[in-house]
């Protein structure tokens, strides 16, 4: 008996042993075989990776200027 997982790609499920965790912009997710071979998995796994470390980046760079802001605004107030 083999475990049901939910593939995002096709949106059904699939039999475990036929899955495999793939990197997405949300994190990893199950996908078939069947799709990732059909895709090209390395090619677009390196894509995909790379976006989602490049909107990290973006996020954290977002998340600095904002801190960096507070002590700005709290002198302000002081004056
Ligand atoms: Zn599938």
């Amino acid at each position: 008996m083999s475990e049901m997982l939910f593939c995002y790609c096709c949106r059904v499920h699939h039999p475990s042993e036929q899955m495999r965790s793939f990197p997405t912009r949300r994190g990893a997710r199950w996908r078939c075989l069947r799709t990732i071979e059909a895709a090209g998995s390395s090619v677009d796994q390196r894509d995909l990776f790379g976006r989602t470390q490049s909107e990290i980046n973006l996020a954290i760079a977002r998340q600095n200027r904002e801190r960096s802001l507070v002590p700005i605004s709290e002198r302000r107030l002081q004056r």
